[in-house]
């Protein structure tokens, strides 16, 4: 590689899938040269100066040694906002915005002021998707990480949505009063069993290791947070909570169990069953 090379050669000699090698290119001109990514063909002949090259070759090098593209460039976009990231976080996955389209619904048809928690945060992208699309919902964000929830809050910051969210410490419900109810509790919980070959390849080796696993059978975080659904959810609330593709039966189960009713699975957009959701019951504030 030189670096009088102009960016539609940049591309063709990289060792990178053309897509992937397109977007690190993109992300430099914008940091370079305030150029947008049509830049890439509008400016097709354009060469990098020394330290944009210089940037150019370590990222390529990065994301030959298999790190992902989002913590290469520090961010990620989820539902309608973009998220700072780091190792210190899970990645977003488009899957997750499955949960925050079911609280989005539950919250439209409550149409009152309506109190959401989500637990196990990471980067807050699902509070912060709904405090986005809702500003008239209040949200606490749990997580265990501190690192976790600095990343939040500073995503909280850049997107103005620090009033509406509170950030707690703590292991799934630890942080909370034991007399806090919500509306709608969201979680995506790490759901991947400890002998899964998944954890060891692709993205998932650069991610933190307990959003990610339980290590268990993958369901011990999915039994604490439904089991505690009874407790925390004001009468008629909603649970809604993101699982592995082959949980669905034992998820539906442990939401039976735990008394919840309208039991409902969820199909995200790749057609597998991710999530599944309870309710308390209006009445006797106890399921059947
Ligand atoms: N959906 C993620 C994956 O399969 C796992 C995230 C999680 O455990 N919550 O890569």
């Amino acid at each position: 590689m030189s670096a009088s090379q102009s960016l539609r050669e940049l591309i063709s000699n990289c060792e990178l899938p053309a897509n992937e090698a397109r977007i690190l290119l993109a992300h430099l001109l914008e940091k370079h040269y305030q150029l947008p990514r049509s830049a890439l063909l509008s400016r097709d002949e354009m060469s990098l100066n020394e330290l944009a090259f210089l940037e150019w070759k370590s990222l390529v090098s990065r994301r030959v040694l298999g790190e992902p593209i989002a913590y290469i460039l520090g961010k990620k976009g989820f539902h309608n906002i973009e998220l700072q990231v780091d190792p210190g976080v899970l990645i977003p996955r488009p899957e997750t915005e499955l949960l925050v389209e079911i609280a989005l619904t539950e919250i439209t048809k409550l149409n009152k002021h309506i109190r959401v928690l989500d637990l196990g945060t990471g980067s807050g992208a699902i509070a912060l998707s709904i405090a986005s699309a809702a500003p008239l919902v209040s949200l606490i964000a749990t997580d265990q990480s501190t690192e976790a929830l600095a990343i939040a809050k500073q995503n909280a910051q850049s997107l103005n949505l620090l009033d509406q969210v509170q950030f707690l410490l703590g292991n799934w419900y630890a942080a909370l009063t034991e007399q806090s109810q919500f509306d709608v509790i969201v979680s995506n919980p790490p759901y991947i069993a400890h002998q899964d070959p998944h954890l060891t390849q692709g993205d998932l080796r650069f991610e933190p290791k307990s959003a990610l696993t339980d290590y268990a059978s993958g369901l011990s975080c999915l039994e604490i947070i439904i089991a505690g659904a009874d407790q925390y959810l004001k009468p008629g609330g909603l649970i809604a909570i993101e699982h592995g593709f082959d949980q669905s039966e034992a998820v539906v189960e442990l939401m039976k169990v735990a008394g919840l009713i309208d039991v409902q699975t969820h199909i995200d957009l790749a057609g597998h069953f991710r999530a599944a959701s309870g309710r308390k019951d209006l009445k006797t504030g106890k399921g059947n």
